[in-house]
């Protein structure tokens, strides 16, 4: 898949056979490139906050004597863009966590009051946006799961279909049991995904439209953590999109961890 593979081989004597030993370090060698475009991408993201509060702490030093009118506005400014770098740093400790193997620390959750709740704290949001939000979810919904990796899937999607939605849109939230899972559906009428991003909206630091997402305040990892969140619940994740129209994220969680 990723062109010509790298292979090493050992020879080794034990007693009187010999051993040929034939590792394909293609994967290792991957991992390593996705671990260092991370650092590169992580530090380059980091980087316009903070440049920002840099000039603009600079530009309120001369302000402050010159133009005090202006000082407020020079800190809401400088509020935004701590904020930002709050919310990236935020971002990435929780794709930290979300990488760690090992068993999981579940508790029983109820998915159907996790969803109204998610709703109900972007409804002043939506309302800002003319965006209108209906959720379809049974009285209780129990998964075994870890609560705060449910919440950030949730919480991602139904944010993101908020966010890029447009004035008169709607998003629909919709729970359903499935055979030994839940089914959770998130559908907007928003601004859609053109096809040829569609494989690409779950890797980090991905956008779409990087200056509106940024512009935005969005980190561009939001899916990325909810695709690990997801895979950590032994769920998957799926989007369909169609570009002026709107798009659909479909997440599935299985009720009890197989295995
Ligand atoms: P961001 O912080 O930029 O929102 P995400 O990882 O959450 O990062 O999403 C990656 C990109 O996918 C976004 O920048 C946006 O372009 C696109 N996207 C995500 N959700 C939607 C949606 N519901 N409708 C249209 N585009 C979306």
């Amino acid at each position: 898949e990723h062109g010509e593979h790298e292979l090493r081989s050992a020879v080794s004597l034990v007693g009187d056979e010999t051993l040929v030993l034939i590792t394909d370090r293609t994967r290792e060698r991957r991992v390593e490139e996705l671990r260092r475009n991370f650092v590169v991408n992580a530090s380059h993201e980091l980087k316009t906050p903070v440049t920002g509060i840099q000039s603009l702490a600079e530009a309120l030093q001369v302000t402050i004597k010159r133009d005090p009118d202006r000082v407020p506005s020079l800190v809401n400014q400088l509020n935004g863009e701590a904020e930002r770098l709050t919310r990236l740093v935020h971002d990435l400790l929780d794709l930290r966590r979300l990488e760690e193997r090992g068993p999981l620390e579940r508790v029983p959750v109820d998915l159907a009051e996790l969803v109204r709740q998610v709703v109900v704290g972007q409804l002043a949001r939506a309302e800002q946006r003319e965006v209108e939000i209906g959720v379809d979810a049974p009285d209780r919904a129990f998964v075994a799961g870890v609560p705060g990796d449910l919440e950030v899937i949730v919480k991602n999607l139904v944010g993101n279909a908020v966010q890029y939605n447009r004035p008169g849109g709607s998003v629909d939230v919709s729970l359903v049991p499935e055979g030994g899972t839940y089914v959770l559906l998130v559908r907007d009428t928003g601004i859609g995904i053109p096809q040829q991003d569609l494989s690409r909206v779950f890797e980090r630091f991905y956008r779409v439209d990087t200056a509106r997402s940024r512009e935005t305040g969005g980190t561009g990892l939001g899916l990325a953590i909810v695709r690990h969140a997801v895979e950590r619940h032994g769920g998957s994740v799926r989007v369909e999109s169609l570009l002026g129209e709107g798009t659909t994220f479909t997440v599935t969680i299985p009720v009890e961890p197989r295995g």
